[in-house]
C-alpha cells in the first residue's frame, strides 16, 4: 500500500469509530472537529491528510511545527495545497511562545499567565489574533505534566479573556495516563459549564485521544487530537 492509502484508510476507520460513539452518545457528528496530530511525521504526510480533506492538524513542538509549516506552504505554492490549520498542543517555554504565536492558529496548551502574556505578545507583533485553549490537569499525584489544576482556571481564563489579541476559546485535557478517563472528561465538561458563565464564547472542549477519544465523545468533547489511530505507531522517541 502506498502512503496515501495508508493515510486513506487510517482516515476512514477512525471515522468510521467517531460516528459509532456519536450514534452512541445521541450526538451528532457534525458538533465534532477532528484535528489530525502529524507530530514526528513528515510534511509530506501532512500534505497528503490535506488532500484526503483534513483542515486541521496537530503539532506539539516548536521548531518540528514552524519548519513542516514553512515547507508545506513552499509546497502549496507549487501545486495548491489547501493549507491546513496548525493547532499547537505541547508544553511550551516563554521563550518560545513568539514564534508559536506566528504560525499556529489555535493554543491548546495555555497552563500559566507568563506563557499566555508571552503569546500575547507574540501575537501583537504578527499582527495577528490567536485562539487559546486553558490546559486542565487532573493528576495532582503528578506535578511535573502540564495543565493548571481546575482551581487555577478562572484566574487564567481571564488572562487570556482580557488580552486584545488573545482569544479565550476553551479548555483542553490529557487524561492522566493508566486511569479511567471517563471521570476526568466529566469533570473537564463541568468545568466547561462553569468557565461558560463568565465567558459563554469559551465553548470548546478539546479531549480525546486514539486510546481514549470514544469515552471523550461521550462526555461532550468537541474537538479530538488524533495521531496514531490514523498514522499509525509513531517511531520510540530518539
Ligand atoms: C500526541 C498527542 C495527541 C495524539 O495522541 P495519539 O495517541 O497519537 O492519538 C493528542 N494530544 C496531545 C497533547 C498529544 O501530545
Amino acid at each position: 500500500m502506498n502512503r496515501r492509502d495508508e493515510l486513506a484508510a487510517g482516515l476512514e476507520s477512525t471515522e468510521r469509530r467517531i460516528v459509532a460513539a456519536c450514534r452512541a452518545a445521541g450526538r451528532d457528528r457534525g458538533e465534532i472537529t477532528l484535528i489530525v496530530v502529524t507530530k514526528t511525521y513528515p510534511a509530506s504526510d501532512v500534505e497528503l491528510l490535506a488532500e484526503l480533506g483534513v483542515a486541521d492538524v496537530g503539532e506539539n513542538r516548536h521548531p518540528e511545527a514552524d519548519l513542516k509549516f514553512q515547507e508545506l506552504r513552499t509546497m502549496e505554492a507549487d501545486h495548491a495545497v489547501t493549507m491546513p490549520r496548525c493547532h499547537f498542543l505541547g508544553g511550551l517555554q516563554t521563550n518560545k511562545a513568539g514564534a508559536v504565536a506566528r504560525y499556529a492558529d489555535m493554543v491548546h496548551s495555555v497552563d500559566r499567565i507568563k506563557l499566555a502574556n508571552a503569546l500575547s505578545r507574540g501575537a501583537e507583533a504578527a499582527e495577528r489574533t490567536l485562539p487559546c485553549l486553558v490546559q486542565v490537569d487532573f493528576d495532582a499525584t503528578n506535578p511535573g505534566r502540564s495543565g493548571v489544576v481546575p482551581s487555577g482556571i478562572p484566574e487564567l481564563a481571564a488572562a487570556i479573556a482580557d488580552s486584545s489579541r488573545l482569544i479565550l476559546a476553551g479548555l483542553m485535557t490529557v487524561a492522566p495516563l493508566g486511569q479511567d478517563p471517563a471521570p476526568h472528561f466529566d469533570h473537564l465538561v463541568r468545568l466547561s459549564q462553569d468557565l461558560r458563565q463568565d465567558h459563554p464564547d469559551a465553548t470548546i472542549i478539546s479531549a480525546g485521544m486514539s486510546g481514549d477519544f470514544e469515552a471523550a465523545i461521550a462526555a461532550g468533547a468537541t474537538h479530538l487530537r488524533i495521531g496514531r489511530s490514523v498514522l499509525g505507531e509513531r517511531p520510540p522517541a530518539g
